[in-house]
């Protein structure tokens, strides 16, 4: 699901660009490359969480393993401009620098929050085993049932 104006990523991305280019606001934290899914909050607005237990397969050490053949290897990888679309950046990325006024992105939530939302994350969950990796899966589920 899209949760930002395509026009205002393109504009966003391409300042990044001019401005020393993509990997210079990277600190590699991964948070991009770990599973959010967007939930409906109290509020009725979709928001997007992230889920920090939960990176894609290939993140080994917060870099991608598959870098060059991504696109071939992980078929749900997304480009800059679509992650940006998506509110797949956190908080802390350095793409969004200048943002904050009308970006909206994946954020980790409060353990309180998390009960409220882990529901709609369980439900949602069988649907992206190909990312996964179904070790990682097994153990969240479980920390949910522990809850
Ligand atoms: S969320 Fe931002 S800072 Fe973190 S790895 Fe992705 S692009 Fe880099
Ligand atoms: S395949 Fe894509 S989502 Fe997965 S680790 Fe590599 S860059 Fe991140």
């Amino acid at each position: 699901m899209k949760l930002n104006d395509r026009q205002l990523c393109k504009a966003q991305l391409q300042k990044l660009k001019s401005d020393g280019g993509l990997e210079r606001h990277c600190s590699r934290c991964g948070d991009c490359c770990r599973l959010s899914i967007v939930v409906q909050g109290g509020d009725g607005k979709p928001s997007r969480v992230l889920i920090p237990e939960l990176p894609c397969k290939f993140l080994k050490d917060n870099k991608c393993s598959v870098y060059k053949d991504r696109q071939e290897k992980a078929p749900w990888c997304q480009d800059t401009l679509s992650g940006l679309e998506a509110g797949l950046y956190t908080g802390g990325c350095g793409y969004l620098k200048g943002s904050d006024k009308w970006y909206n992105g994946s954020q980790a939530l409060p353990a309180d929050l998390m009960e409220y939302v882990l529901p709609q994350v369980l439900d949602c969950l069988d649907s992206f085993s190909d990312p996964l990796s179904a070790d990682d899966v097994s153990r969240f589920k479980e920390a949910a049932r522990r809850r």
